[in-house]
């Protein structure tokens, strides 16, 4: 078991289900493409993550990915419902994004809108 960088910091007891990553290049940064990884910790979404379109985007440096834990419920709904129920990591090489920005990672409103581009809309 390793939990070096999982730890919840709400109190929450850590259990070994999947969590939801953003894995893209730390030079050509997340506007650039970035893949959904579910993975028990960073270092299996970096493992996982690099065998898809990742390997392109960073040109083949394993060094430049870039792995963050996202806080967003709603990306559980992108997974692989199977393979999430199962405990088995994996990639979702093109999320549900918001319709206006084309980012994904916020929580998308019933227009499929991100907030940040719905609060742009206001008034
Ligand atoms: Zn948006």
């Amino acid at each position: 078991m390793e939990y070096d960088d999982d730890h919840e910091p709400h109190g929450r007891a850590i259990d070994d289900s999947l969590k939801p990553y953003m894995a893209h290049s730390r030079i050509g940064g997340a506007g650039e493409g970035a893949v959904l990884v579910f993975a028990h910790n960073t270092r299996e979404a970096k493992r996982v993550g690099w065998c898809s379109i990742l390997i392109d985007l960073c040109d083949g440096e394993y060094i430049d990915m870039a792995v963050k834990l996202m806080r967003e419920p709603q990306l559980y709904e992108n997974a692989d419902q199977d393979k999430l129920a199962r405990g088995i990591a994996h990639v979702i090489d093109s999320p549900k994004s918001c319709m206006d920005c084309e980012l994904w990672g916020e929580h998308l409103n019933e227009a499929g809108v991100c907030e940040s581009c719905a609060e742009g809309e206001e008034d």
